[in-house]
């Protein structure tokens, strides 16, 4: 019975009914999860913990949701942590009577500042003890330093650190320190959270008199998967429609778990994960997908995604409008001229709505679409709608909410009716995405080639009618597929990679990086594989940009879950954070790379034939980047793969 796990958290810092909860017992359960591989073991213990929390402390439960997840508050909110490794070594050091030299050495040969820091705090005397940490203070604590910008903040921010550090036991200050830089590095995915949210709901139900019944001891073995199941797909789907603790927490503690889809609903304003489309590498493979399941296609624009949020009540409140981008983060302010021109595109039927589109570059005079690289040169954030100079025109594709009513549940063809019923055009501001439904291979390949003449990437294809024609909330779906104009029989798709690392450039390239060792992201291990380096695709003007972007990510040593070959090692290491659109000829084996190992091959990697850097995308984080499964399936899919299995074979 996975509710009956030997470790329990209390056992080790233990704290009693009513009282806040110790940071020290989460710090002990994320301990005990490091030192864990299963994911089964590692949601089990989790769930013993916030069991505890729910039955004694519950409203700590949405503190440790947060701290377990090094979240600070929901995405669109923009608190990040991230703090320069410099910096935290600055307080340690200054904090344990250490030089920065000696920390960035120690923290060069640990590879791991946070065990630094942990074992630093073990061999130093305190004259006063401090009290000891609280799960609920950190979290107010990491919010502030968060918070906290400019030049002049680092002094204090460094003080607010050291007050923590201080106050640290065991091994509360290796997971403080790892806090801060940005990354737990215990191998706990959100989903991973979730599940063990789930499980401990069961298992304690918090709506429960005070959540103390054991449920798990009176129900069968099947009967309390079931309901562990059932809760699972409940807390999933209702985080995946509005992705805020702050909501879902308190309606779970006060009604339980089944109140959830009545309370927490898709609401405008609050953004939800964009469903996104899987590759495929020609019309004749989509035939095949979808079978005998009706599609259309629609052109697949060059720009940046554009999750437009109209609230409202008996009207529409266009002063509350927003735009959200692909990672849920307020575009808002990048966008003052798109918001002014809401009223042209609703038609006064609609009184709230939700609309997935997106936003590409246009030039107004020739009625073209301009490429994603004008896009990019465009203000970020705070926009003065006088100073724009690059012109948008927004692409609608899908209507997700409408009128008070989410329709994430309907057919793509319902929504798309209700989209064309109760929204117009306007020339050069707010179009329809272009396309057509299409019943045989020849009318998609003309689709694709006007897609392609219209400055489109491609085609997106999408199932109807149906099941499969509902919006995928937060998945990468087999029911959107996508089909780009480049590698129709090659890969199928351009890579997104994580840069780790660089080599100093030579001859013409002095001064600059001349190339990069790029990865992709284990989820399972939390570890970055090298997949290849990569010199090709740059203009000089990338080159100067990218160099001084990524100095600001410069580490000292690579971390310990980069895996590569010594042979790679590069001359200048960075912290996991960009991530870069790469294109290939083809992918293949590599005894030199570490890509996907084990998925195709146990001792080679999956490597990037002639890669070819596309462009940066800022719109993605590392944990969205290419996955090592996605690059063993896009390898398998292969043709020469399939023909004659593990032919290539890349020496590099
Ligand atoms: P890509 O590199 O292909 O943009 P991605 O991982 O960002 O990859 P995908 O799911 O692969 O996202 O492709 C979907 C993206 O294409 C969407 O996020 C959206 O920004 C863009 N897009 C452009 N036109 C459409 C359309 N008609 N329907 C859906 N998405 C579209």
């Amino acid at each position: 019975n996975p509710a009956k796990s030997k470790y329990h958290p209390i056992k080790d810092a233990c704290w009693s009914k009513g009282q806040a909860v110790p940071y020290l017992a989460l710090a002990k359960t994320l301990e005990v999860i490091e030192g864990t591989s299963a994911r089964l073991k590692m949601v089990e213990i989790l769930s013993n913990y916030f069991r505890s929390v729910i039955a004694l402390t519950p409203e700590d439960l949405l503190a440790s949701i947060y701290l377990c997840l090094n979240k600070l508050a929901p995405a669109y909110h923009s608190l990040e942590l991230g703090i320069a490794e410099t910096y935290l070594m600055k307080a340690v050091g200054q904090c344990t009577g250490r030089t920065l030299a000696q920390m960035r050495s120690a923290a060069q040969r640990s590879g791991d500042l946070g065990l630094v820091a942990e074992q630093a705090r073990a061999t130093q005397r305190t004259m006063f003890a401090a009290p000891p940490l609280l799960a609920r203070r950190v979290l107010a604590a990491l919010r502030d330093v968060a918070a906290m910008s400019g030049q002049a903040s680092v002094n204090k921010k460094i003080g607010k650190i050291q007050s923590l550090y201080v106050a640290c036991r065991h091994s509360e200050a290796r997971y403080l320190i790892r806090s801060l830089e940005g990354k737990l590095r215990v191998g706990l995915a959100e989903q991973s959270v979730l599940q063990a949210l789930a499980l401990a709901c069961a298992s304690t139900p918090p709506q429960a008199a005070g959540g103390q019944l054991d449920v798990a001891s009176t129900m069968s073995p099947e009967a309390f998967k079931a309901l562990v199941d059932e809760h699972a797909l409940t807390i999933k789907t209702t985080y995946c429609e509005c992705p805020n603790y702050e909501l879902i927490v308190p309606v779970l503690l006060r009604d339980g778990v089944a109140a959830l889809p009545e309370h927490c609903k898709l609401t405008p304003g609050i953004p939800l994960k964009p469903m996104l489309a899987h590759p495929s590498r020609g019309v004749h493979e989509v035939f095949t997908r979808f079978e005998n399941e009706e599609f259309t296609c629609e052109y697949k624009y060059d720009g940046e995604r554009a999750q437009i949020h109209v609230p409202g009540g008996d009207a529409p409140r266009f002063a509350d409008a927003a735009v959200f981008s692909r990672n849920q983060e307020n575009n808002t302010s990048k966008y003052p001229d798109v918001l002014r021109r809401l009223p042209a595109l609703l038609r006064d039927s609609v009184t709230s709505c939700v609309l997935d589109c997106e936003a590409v570059a246009y030039d107004t005079e020739t009625k073209q679409i301009l490429p994603f690289q004008v896009l990019s040169t465009r203000k970020r954030k705070d926009a003065a709608e006088e100073q724009i100079k690059v012109q948008v025109c927004v692409f609608v594709f899908d209507l997700l909410y409408l009128n008070g009513r989410p329709l994430v549940r309907r057919a793509l063809a319902e929504r798309r009716a209700l989209l064309r019923e109760h929204f117009r055009e306007a020339d050069g501001q707010w179009k329809f995405a272009e396309g057509g439904d299409c019943s045989d291979e020849e009318s998609v390949q003309r689709l694709l080639e006007n897609a392609v003449r219209s400055s489109c990437e491609g085609l997106m294809l999408k199932a109807l009618h149906g099941p499969r024609a509902r919006y995928d909330i937060a998945r990468r779906s087999h029911n959107w597929l996508k089909l780009k104009k480049d590698y129709l029989e090659g890969v199928g798709d351009t890579i997104d990679a994580v840069v780790l690392g660089a080599y100093r450039g030579r001859g013409k390239r002095a001064g600059l990086y001349g190339g990069f060792l790029l990865a992709c992201r284990d989820a399972e291990a939390d570890h970055y594989q090298s997949l290849c380096k990569i010199g090709t695709g740059f203009s000089d003007e990338d080159l100067r940009t990218l160099t001084e972007t990524l100095s600001q990510h410069v580490i000292d040593a690579p971390r310990s879950y980069y895996m590569f070959d010594g042979a790679h090692a590069a001359d200048v290491w960075f912290s996991a954070a960009s991530v870069w659109e790469v294109r290939c000829a083809d992918l293949s084996l590599s005894p030199a790379h570490r890509a996907a190992i084990g998925l195709v091959d146990p001792d080679r990697g999956v490597s990037l034939r002639f890669p070819r850097f596309v462009r940066v995308r800022d719109d993605k984080t590392p944990e969205q980047a290419t996955s090592a499964e996605q690059l063993a399936q896009l390898y398998l899919a292969q043709d020469q793969v399939k023909n004659s299995a593990h032919r290539h074979v890349d020496q590099d």
